[in-house]
């Protein structure tokens, strides 16, 4: 029997909260235990920028260690989960109906924007998942209704979990601990986020860089933001799941869709 499932916004954060004792890691163990066990996951990253829509059908994808500078062991890791080609051909589908056009690539692997917060929240790696591209130079309006396409998937027992970072000024986050003290900066960001969205206050939220407080300095570049859009844009009432920082620029906050 199908089942309803939230879609959500996570902030992917850098690979590092994977080995780190950190709140966001505890968030992420916990949060996989709440939501129990979907059928298939749709992860929208970040990571993966195309000017048109793309969709994962690779039915064995890669895990793919998309960072530098990192310790050594968290090149070792993987994240075997399947592909589900046949998912990734019915969101071409529920795309194409929304007057989206999406091709299907069939080498592409998980991005640590994948695979970091999955590796957490369902660490057996055994659920089937198919990863959709962001296009940075469409805008809010263009994600949300991509979303919107996505719709009847959460009453199919398909988790969403759109995975970006809700700021991320990576000028500022060289040099600091993971454990620093939010940046007042990234916190004001944080703080605006959290009311729009429980809110409900969508038209604001796509006029964030306008009216979202200091949110070029968060965002000086759309892609890690704009994977909000398409989890907002599945529809149903907005809610905070977690708030906490590292490296006192990256804000780790979450939210989630009912
Ligand atoms: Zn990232």
């Amino acid at each position: 029997m199908n089942s309803r499932f939230p879609a959500l916004f996570v902030s992917h954060g850098a690979p590092t909260v994977l080995i780190a004792d950190c709140p966001a890691r505890d968030f992420f163990r916990q949060l996989g235990r709440e939501i129990g066990r979907p059928e298939a996951i749709v992860s929208i990253s970040a990571h993966w920028c195309t000017t048109e829509p793309r969709v994962s059908g690779n039915p064995r994808p890669d895990t793919i260690h998309d960072f530098g500078g990192f310790p050594a062991e968290l090149y070792e890791l993987a994240y075997p989960a399947p592909g589900d080609p046949k998912l990734a051909g019915r969101i071409s589908a529920l795309l194409h109906d929304q007057g989206v056009e999406c091709r299907e690539d069939l080498s592409r692997g998980f991005d640590h924007g994948v695979w970091v917060p999955l590796m957490l929240m369902y660490p057996e790696a055994d659920i089937p998942v198919v990863q959709l591209s962001v296009q940075p130079h469409l805008g809010p309006e263009h994600h949300l209704s991509v979303g919107n396409a996505l719709r009847p998937l959460r009453d199919e027992s398909v988790l969403i979990i759109a995975s970006g970072s809700a700021t991320h000024n990576l000028r500022d986050f060289f040099g600091r601990e993971l454990d620093a003290p939010p940046l007042p900066y990234a916190g004001e960001f944080t703080g605006w986020l959290k009311e729009a969205i429980s809110g409900g206050r969508i038209e604001e939220l796509l006029d964030y860089e306008r009216q979202g407080a200091h949110a070029v300095k968060n965002h000086p570049t759309p892609e890690h933001l704009l994977p909000l859009f398409v989890a907002m844009g599945t529809g149903g009432i907005g809610k905070v799941l977690h708030e906490s920082y590292i490296y006192g620029a990256i804000s780790m906050a979450a939210f989630s869709w009912q």
